[in-house]
């Protein structure tokens, strides 16, 4: 279980941390190999370093595609090396044996990411690295492989702690990292080239990503949880920057998501807009002439359900937005910009996170939604549908007024971001009750109407907030129950998809109750 080591292969195109770690495998005295450029790093170091094109008798060609790729580096990898027919065949093609790789591959995921072209990007697929990476992580049982700078410390260590040899319990572990690297490098290839070809099914593309963050915990303290990047350039909360506050846990990420998502459907060239978000559900959206009036109107939809929510804005952070915001326990705030003075007045909450994107998410991009489920994977694309895009149809007797329409498309866009079964009630472009998550949609409207109920008594308003307000639904009205009690809290106008078996009946009670009623053709389930 303990391998002495003697020859060590590093091939790297992420140098950090490479010259520390060669320096000290060479203090044990292990022979050092290297690739072209890795050479020249250790070599300026002063460390005295063999050319790989020496081991096997064959020089680098074709622009690097092909430096290591030969039986004398992958048989001096794979030899297992008490089998005598290994043995043999080592000596007799002048195989040396090599014990420790370090091996980091061409940075494929940053070229692609950075908007590389598409010659750019192929040349960075590596095939050496990950062959030799697969190869000494197969022979981990004698072969010690490190892809991570992160890792040198620890091979160190061990070396260290076992009189210069490996222990088998890391080699194991390191390999298993190996594999993780080789499966989501090849899977960021397949990705990109899906894009490249605009691939309709998702498939393969479940799979992916870079183990960005360790977490404490998952949803609840039992779970253990990590956070992956896929490298898509989509502004959110995987690319933001983070300019305060506490490392973001497993359900602020979901939150804060769910929270840009919903807001990035708000056009800042129109309107200001904010989205305030609890349990991955919004329990206010507002549009407004000011982002601050946008907060307050949003904040007023469900005052008690806010406290230690996350705040979404459409557009740039101002101090007055920011003065008001923090006003209450807030987890995170995400925005696409924020003003110097609004980063200062944030500053003065400590634990406050402020995410910055610089831009908004495109509602309408394509792109891939991934669920688990036991034994399995559900992958879709993302719902893209925009409720701009959509052949309205008005199937009453009375058609929406102006004002009407605008406050339909708005309960609209956010129905899209409630659990289902949604009910959104709005008026002037602010929520004013969300019924969210019920099992069946009447009670959803009630659950909606009792909130813009307490929200009325929490403004100290006479006027229910559902007078004269509008109606969205996620789905069709099955029964014209759940649309007849949204017309009871004082909704005017309907929005909803259409396509029961029982429209023709739901569409004359909304003519009976005097409602005018938009059918979208467009469903926005999200569970
Ligand atoms: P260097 O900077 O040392 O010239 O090159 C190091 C990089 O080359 C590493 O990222 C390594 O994964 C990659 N590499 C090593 N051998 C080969 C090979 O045979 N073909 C290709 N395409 N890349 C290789």
């Amino acid at each position: 279980p303990l391998v002495s080591v003697k020859r060590a292969l590093l091939s790297v195109s992420d140098k950090s941390g490479l010259v520390e770690f060669a320096q000290a495998l060479a203090a044990r005295g292990i022979d050092l190999v290297s690739t072209g450029g890795t050479r020249k790093a250790l070599e300026d170091a002063g460390l005295a370093v063999k050319d790989i094109a020496e081991v096997t008798g064959f020089p680098e060609i074709m622009d690097g595609r092909v430096k290591t790729l030969h039986p004398r580096v992958h048989g001096g990898l794979l030899a297992i090396r008490d089998d005598a027919d290994h043995a043999i065949a080592m000596t007799d093609h002048g195989i040396i044996g090599i014990d420790l790789l370090c091996v980091n591959l061409y940075p494929f995921e940053e070229t692609v990411a950075s908007g590389a072209d598409y010659a750019t990007g192929v040349e960075n697929i590596d095939i050496g690295g990950p062959a030799m990476t697969r190869a000494a992580a197969k022979n981990h049982a004698y072969v010690t492989v490190v892809v991570d700078p992160a890792d040198y410390g620890a091979v160190l260590d061990d070396l260290a702690a076992n009189d210069g040899k490996s222990s088998i319990a890391l080699r194991k572990r390191l390999a298993q990292k190996a594999f993780a690297r080789t499966a989501a490098y090849d899977a960021a290839v397949s990705n990109w080239l899906a894009d490249q070809v605009g691939e309709p099914t998702p498939d393969y593309r479940a799979v992916g990503g870079r183990l960005a963050e360790v977490m404490r915990y998952g949803e609840n303290p039992h779970q253990s949880a990590g956070f992956y990047r896929t490298g898509e350039r989509r502004p959110g909360v995987a690319t933001a920057r983070q300019l305060q506050g506490k490392t973001l846990s497993y359900n602020n990420i979901n939150d804060t998501d769910a929270a840009f998502e919903l807001v990035s459907e708000f056009d800042p060239a129109r309107t200001r807009a904010v989205a305030i978000i609890k349990h991955a559900n919004p329990c206010g959206v507002a549009e407004g002439a000011t982002l601050k009036q946008a907060y307050e109107r949003a904040l007023r939809c469900d005052p008690v359900s806010a406290f230690g929510g996350i705040v979404a804005l459409n557009c740039r952070l101002d101090a007055a937005a920011a003065e008001e915001i923090v006003k209450i326990f807030t987890e995170v705030i995400i925005t696409p910009e924020a003003d110097d003075e609004a980063v200062e007045i944030v500053a003065r909450k400590k634990n406050l996170r402020l995410l910055v994107t610089g831009g908004l998410a495109d509602p309408r991009a394509p792109g891939l939604f991934v669920k688990s489920v036991a034994g399995g994977l559900l992958v879709q694309s993302r719902d893209n549908g925009v409720v701009d895009d959509l052949d309205l149809k008005v199937v009453t007797k009375r058609a929406p007024t102006a004002q009407e329409l605008a406050d339909l498309t708005f309960a609209f866009r956010v129905a899209k971001h409630v659990k289902s079964n949604a009910i959104v009630y709005a008026r002037d472009g602010a929520t004013v009750g969300i019924g969210a998550g019920q099992m069946s949609r009447v009670d959803s409207a009630r659950i909606a109407a009792r909130k813009a109920l307490d929200a009325t008594e929490a403004a100290g308003l006479g006027e229910p907030l559902t007078k004269g307000c509008v109606v969205a639904s996620d789905a069709f009205f099955p029964f014209a129950d759940g649309l007849l009690s949204a017309a009871e809290a004082g909704a005017t106008a309907v929005i909803q998809p259409g396509g029961s078996m029982r429209d023709d009946e739901v569409i004359k009670a909304a003519d009976e109750a005097g409602l005018a009623m938009v059918l979208t053709g467009m469903r926005h389930f999200r569970h």
